[in-house]
């Protein structure tokens, strides 16, 4: 199977749900595994150094671009978000499926490293439930909701370059049709 296979890139906007649908495939399907961020952004309540993100201040984001450490990384409503190489290298030559949460703009510089590569969407069912999911979290200011929802707008008109688009009506029904999505995706290669 062509490695780049093991590569999944998930997108979809802020209230789409994708992290709590990631969450239960990876409680579903133990042996994929989930890559962590990097992030300047501050930590949330009930997040964890190292399991949700690795908190950097921007200048130590900044150097560890220049030190070529730094898969892909992109700006989002104005903090730095990447991929540390050390996260998927050794994991897809070893043929484990690692998954990378991410947005738009650093998807699409997965896909020019590694065109192979399954990139996957997840929408919510309305406009009207990302919201809902966005307030109903409790976490964010309403500025930092208010750039989220503008954000998931511009976000959406992405999903037609992905390879696939999933809508995110119920939590388990995702999970599993991201996971019957990757096995096929997988077999087509072999
Ligand atoms: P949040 O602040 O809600 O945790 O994440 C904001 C956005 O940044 C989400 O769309 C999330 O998927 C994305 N994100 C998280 N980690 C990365 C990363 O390593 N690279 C990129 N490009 N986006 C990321």
């Amino acid at each position: 199977m062509n490695k780049e296979r093991h590569l999944i890139v998930i997108s979809g906007p802020s209230g789409s749900g994708k992290d709590t649908v990631v969450k239960r495939l990876m409680e579903l399907h133990p042996e994929i595994e989930v890559s962590v961020s990097a992030t300047t952004r501050p930590m949330r309540s009930g997040e964890k150094e190292g399991v949700n993100y690795f908190y950097l201040t921007r200048e130590e984001f900044e150097r560890r671009i220049q030190a070529g450490e730094i898969l892909e990384y992109a700006e989002y409503c104005e903090n730095y978000y990447g991929t540390p190489k050390s996260e998927v290298d050794k994991r897809i030559e070893n043929g484990i499926t690692v998954i990378l949460v991410i947005e738009v703009i650093g998807a699409g510089n997965i896909k020019k490293i590694y065109p192979n590569a399954v990139t996957i969407f997840v929408r919510p069912p309305s406009y009207g439930e990302l919201e809902e999911r966005l307030r109903g979290r409790g976490t964010e200011t309403e500025e930092s909701i208010q750039k989220r929802l503008a954000r998931a707008v511009e976000e959406m008109e992405y999903a037609v370059d992905y390879n696939e688009v999933v809508i995110n009506d119920t939590v388990d029904e995702c999970a599993e049709e991201i996971y019957g999505l990757i096995q096929k995706y997988q077999q087509e290669e072999e």
